[in-house]
Order: C-alpha cells, then structure tokens, then sequence
C-alpha cells in the first residue's frame, strides 16, 4: 500500500513558531529564535514563501507527520519543544 502523505493541519503553524532556524529568513536575515512567529507566517498561518525559492531549506525537508503534528497544535509545539532542548548545541 501506498503511503498517503500526511495532510499539515489549518491554523496550526507550530513548525513555524516553535522550532530555531538558523538559515536566514526573508525578513530574518539571522534566523529565527526557538518560539518565536516566522515574519513568512501569514494570518491564517500560512507560509508566504510556500513553492518560492527562496524558503528555507530546512522548511522545504520539514513534512508534516503524526510524529511532528500529532492530534493538535499543543500535541506539535510540545514535540518540536522537546526536539529543540534535545539538540540544543
Ligand atoms: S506542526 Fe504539522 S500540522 Fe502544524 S503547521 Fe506544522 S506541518 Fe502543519
Ligand atoms: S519560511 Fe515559511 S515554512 Fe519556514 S518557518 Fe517561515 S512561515 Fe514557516
């Protein structure tokens, strides 16, 4: 059986709030702090930069999954939480 993709969740955004990224950002030429909003992110928390070069790596390689997503957006931001302590340098 085929995988069927795992569908990103409307009004969520926590995979663009909770996690650091350290590649710059359009806006955030340094990247941005772990839990802090992403400039990119829309009001209906979206990504303005979706399908355009210039979003970040690290935001292309992110899928959504059950593992990252879980059942809420409480369920994302405390898994991506935990991720970021875990690889803190
Ligand atoms: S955490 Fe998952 S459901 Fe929430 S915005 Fe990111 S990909 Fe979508
Ligand atoms: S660039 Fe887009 S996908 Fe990446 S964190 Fe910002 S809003 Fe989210």
């Amino acid at each position: 059986m085929k995988d069927t993709p795992y569908p990103c969740r409307s009004l969520c955004g926590a995979c663009c709030i909770a996690p650091s990224i350290t590649s710059p950002i359009p806006g955030m030429p340094d990247g941005k702090p772990a839990g802090v909003a992403c400039v990119q992110l829309d009001a209906e928390f979206r990504c303005r930069l979706f399908g355009k070069p210039d979003r970040p790596a690290f935001c292309v390689s992110l899928r959504p999954s059950m593992e990252m997503c879980g059942n809420n957006r409480g369920d994302a931001s405390a898994y991506l939480g935990s991720l970021e302590i875990a690889t803190r340098p």
